[in-house]
């Protein structure tokens, strides 16, 4: 198992980035990849276990029916990238990746959704998608495990949208950073401190007392970025939202593969391993939780969760848990859609945060960008400049209807 260092070898690096799960990582990884940038890099990481951090804790899928075209581009990078991964990473020992392209189900019961839905496909056509809108009967027809009676419309898309392994993308942007000459550091910001003027951060405190000068530092610290925000004296609507996860195999496994299958009622179930699938559904009531609680609710699964994918699939009235666990969603209160680059008064300080369920797939993408704007102060292969954190003083969201 790799050793982190507690101290960071010099008192002054060119970028500083604040925690080291996969958006830190790609970021770092990306900056060790451009030719432009001969910098030095800093991670710094809390908990170099990783155990409690989004990236832990996730679903691990990515899609690109999304009803923002820019969101679809980031997610169709997501998949370039990682069906390409060791070429990507330069490196003979990685492992190749594949995506389990059973795609999301988004299942419709209003007119007024089923709209929504084909309004989102025609961006998604219009970016190379291969998304199909199905009536209920189509739907029957492909699946006939699901009972549709209360079903309008679904759609589909089976391109570059699925499962895919997160975790070794990231242990390879991790690692090979890391070979390349980015420095971790186990330790934790506990203090940014700014210039006189109050427009730029002049150096990072970490818990063991020593001071860190930073030419620029990037917040990828997840559901604690509003946290290290307020070390700069900013708030980032951004907070810590429980979501639940349960892996379940069923009495009698379903005779095709289950997309992954999002209800009405905003439960969603999906095939996990050839045997066993996996469910998922947020806290109910919603609200912002302690950074360590991870307690859950057990009572979610009995009278909320099982009910409803047993409706849905009558096969799963026999089934059985094998694990579950919750995890905290960064959640963007404003948008649920990223906040990224620099702040609008303190430009050396940059967010790279909120990126509510949909983080995992948006990793190369944000990754690249993040490492484009430290080294050239714009985005160059994909214009992200619409997540920037000044539409949250100027009060405009980016609105992404389609939100899991
Ligand atoms: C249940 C669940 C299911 C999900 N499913 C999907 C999915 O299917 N597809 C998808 O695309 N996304 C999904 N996501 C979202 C995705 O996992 C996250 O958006 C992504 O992992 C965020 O990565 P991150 O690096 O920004 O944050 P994190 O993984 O939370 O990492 C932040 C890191 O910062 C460190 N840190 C914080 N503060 C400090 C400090 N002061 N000093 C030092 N270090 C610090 C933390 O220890 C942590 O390691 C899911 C999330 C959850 C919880």
């Amino acid at each position: 198992m790799a050793t982190f260092a507690r101290r960071p070898e010099r008192s002054s690096y060119d970028v500083i980035i604040i925690g080291g799960a996969i958006m830190g990582s790609s970021t770092a990884w990306f900056l060790t990849e451009n030719k432009d940038f001969d910098g030095s890099v800093l991670v710094i990481e809390r908990d170099p276990s990783y155990a409690s951090c989004s990236t832990a804790h996730t679903n691990s899928c990515m899609r690109q029916q999304f009803s923002a075209a820019l969101n679809v581009q980031i997610s169709q990078f997501a998949a370039e990238f990682v069906k390409d991964l060791p070429e990507r990473i330069g490196d003979a020992r990685v492992p190749p990746q594949t995506i389990q392209n059973y795609g999301y189900l988004y299942l419709a019961d209003t007119d007024a959704f089923a709209k929504t839905l084909r309004e989102n496909q025609q961006v998604q056509l219009a970016q190379g998608a291969e998304t199909e809108i199905l009536s209920a009967d189509e739907i029957k027809a492909r699946y006939p495990f699901y009972a549709v009676d209360d079903i309008v419309a679904g759609s589909i898309n089976r391109k570059d949208e699925g499962y895919w392994d997160g975790g070794t993308v990231f242990d390879w942007w991790r690692r090979s950073a890391r070979e390349r000459g980015v420095e971790y550091v186990d330790n934790e910001v506990v203090a940014l401190s700014l210039n006189p003027g109050g427009t730029a951060v002049n150096s990072v405190t970490l818990a063991s007392g020593e001071v860190i000068s930073a030419g620029q530092v990037v917040n990828a610290s997840g559901p604690r970025a509003a946290r290290t925000a307020r070390m700069a004296g900013i708030d980032v609507p951004v907070e810590p939202r429980k979501r639940f996860t349960w892996i379940f195999s069923a009495a009698e496994p379903l005779d095709r593969e289950l997309p992954l299958t999002i209800d009405p009622s905003g439960v969603h179930v999906r095939q996990d391993g050839p045997q066993t699938y996996l469910a998922g559904c947020p806290a109910d009531p919603d609200p912002a939780v302690a950074f360590d609680d991870f307690a859950m609710d057990h009572s979610r699964w009995e009278s909320h969760v099982w009910p409803i994918i047993a409706t849905r699939i009558p096969q799963f009235e026999a089934i059985r848990v094998i694990t579950e666990w919750a995890g905290h969603y960064a959640y963007n209160t404003f948008d649920q859609n990223a906040i990224l680059g620099p702040h609008t008064e303190i430009e050396n300080f940059l967010f790279l945060n909120g990126f509510s369920g949909h983080g995992l797939q948006q990793s190369p993408a944000m990754g690249r960008g993040m490492a484009e704007w430290l080294t050239y102060g714009e985005y160059r292969a994909l214009d992200l400049s619409p997540f920037n954190y000044a539409r949250i003083p100027d009060n405009r969201p980016m609105l992404e209807k389609a939100v899991i």
